[in-house]
């Protein structure tokens, strides 16, 4: 077993009401970087999870009636617990998810900058005071918390995508259950142990970890007490989760797939370009639903465009993420290999050609070379899906209309970029651009106080921002009468 250098954060089961669990049953969780056994898990069932879900149901009437500010400064312990522990939590990540530790070291930053955000939004969750029709009535509207809240998360961002749920749950007077994803539940865990000790009450906020997601997600979607689901995953599991959802009339959340489209215009900045399209396409060694997917270039530029970009993507240092200064960690399994490997395979034989990478790295069996394809068709299956590697999947088009209509052909609707000097081609490829999230000569736009999501297949509602409590409250209408 691996040594793990900081024990102090590290629990090996669920934590349920305030407390620990421990079960019979184990799960391995293990280092993508070589496969290694880092630790054993207890793991959890739909036994827990009901459990968890009775915890927060009796803890959620004294939570939601705590004064906003009293919530506010129990956020803000849990959010300066979480920065003075950033080093070992992002450690922690880098171990059970791979990515490097600078990159760990930003996540920790960026989930806990939600933390902090909604502390702060928690403060001001107004309500209004509507002109009544007749002169005897006043109509007043109450936010309030929708109780329960419900969620399962990924292993893409084992810390952020918990903390953008939960602070916002809390925040809002909710109290919350998560099940992360099985690869990673260490740094949920070590979330829980820090929201204990800054003090978050018993019940508040619980973590299930196990492998069964099938039977816990039964529960965390059907179970009477819940009254709200919030999921970050796959599409295709997400429409299953929201049917199961629909049984109970639950609100929802969904956080899914996206295939962002990434477009260069001729009058575009190239060297800006190359370096947005770097920090969206590489990031978690292409592990996110935000990045870069299909690289639209105008004709014009596409040569000199693709020149600047080989060169930089020659310089990508591939390694495993706690050792060196490496950029590229591994992939988070042997199937996401197989799978960027088999799309980029398709893509050659329908005729793309490969100017970098294309195989695994010397680093480790699961480490992807960054690479570099050119001549990609829109109808190619790496076209259509979304690559989750570290595949840049490089097309040509002649005019503004055909990029966005390029852009836009696809059943996802999360992240686009594009990168132009012209202003007046700015508002126009913005506002013609299907997504939830467009990155104008930018290629990182996520942050705590921008609303996160998508629109079509990619899903609905916001996270972050002060739009981001909307889907923790139920409005109240109160009509008061005979004045
Ligand atoms: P990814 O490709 O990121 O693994 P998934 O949608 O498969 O995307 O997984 C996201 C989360 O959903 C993980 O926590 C996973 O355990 C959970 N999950 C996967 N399948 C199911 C399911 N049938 N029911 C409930 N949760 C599931």
């Amino acid at each position: 077993m691996q040594q793990i250098a900081y024990p102090a954060l590290i629990r090996q089961g669920s934590f349920i009401n305030g407390a620990w669990q421990h079960t019979e049953t184990t799960f391995n969780v293990v280092n993508p970087a070589n496969q290694k056994l880092l630790i054993r898990v207890a793991a959890a069932g739909a036994a827990e999870a009901e459990e968890a879900v009775l915890a927060a149901a009796s803890a959620f009437s004294g939570w939601a009636a705590r004064p906003a500010a009293e919530r506010a400064d129990l956020l803000q312990r849990w959010y300066q617990l979480v920065i003075q522990h950033q080093g070992d939590l992002a450690r922690l990540l880098t171990l059970e998810q791979g990515k490097p530790l600078t990159e760990a070291k930003g996540e920790i930053a960026y989930g806990a900058s939600y933390i902090q955000w909604f502390a702060e939004e928690a403060k001001r969750l107004y309500g209004d005071t509507i002109p009544a029709p007749s002169a005897d009535k006043r109509v007043i509207v109450q936010r309030q918390p929708v109780g329960v809240v419900t969620a399962i998360t990924p292993w893409n961002f084992p810390n952020a995508m918990i903390a953008r749920k939960a602070a916002a749950a809390l925040a809002a007077g909710c109290t919350f259950v998560v099940k992360p994803a099985h690869q990673t539940p260490l740094s949920a865990l070590a979330l829980a142990e820090l929201a204990h000790q800054a003090g978050i009450p018993s019940g508040v906020f619980n973590v299930v970890v196990g492998t069964d997601a099938k039977a816990i997600g039964d529960v965390l979607t059907r179970h009477p007490k819940v009254a709200k689901f919030s999921f970050t995953g796959s599409t295709a599991v997400g429409k299953q989760l929201i049917k199961q959802c629909a049984e109970g009339v639950k609100r929802v959340t969904m956080e899914l797939g996206g295939n962002a489209p990434f477009i260069v215009f001729d009058d575009a900045d190239l060297d800006a370009a190359v370096q947005g399209l770097l920090a969206s396409k590489f990031r978690n060694a292409g592990q996110t639903c935000v990045c870069a997917n299909r690289i639209l270039v105008q004709r014009r530029v596409a040569q000199a465009f693709t020149d600047k970009l080989a060169i930089a993507i020659t310089q990508l240092k591939v390694g495993d993420g706690l050792t060196g200064n490496s950029q590229i960690g591994p992939l988070i399994d042997s199937n996401a290999v197989e799978k960027v490997a088999q799309l980029q395979q398709q893509a050659l034989s329908s005729g793309a050609t490969l100017l970098l990478g294309g195989k695994t790295d010397e680093a480790g069996s699961q480490f992807y070379q960054p690479t570099l394809l050119t001549d990609i068709r829109p109808d190619m299956e790496i076209a259509r899906q979304e690559i989750f590697g570290p595949v840049v999947a490089l097309q040509t088009f002649d005019s503004e209309q055909q990029a966005i209509a390029l852009a836009n052909d696809t059943e996802y609707g999360l992240a686009a970029y594009f990168y132009s000097r012209d202003i007046g081609r700015g508002f126009r490829v913005a506002q013609a651009l299907q997504f939830g999230m467009v990155g104008i000569n930018d290629g990182i736009i996520s942050n705590a106080a921008a609303p996160f999501g998508g629109v079509k297949q990619s899903g609905y509602g916001r996270e972050g921002s002060h739009y981001g409590l909307d889907d923790y409250t139920d409005l109240k209408y109160l009509c008061l009468g005979g004045l």
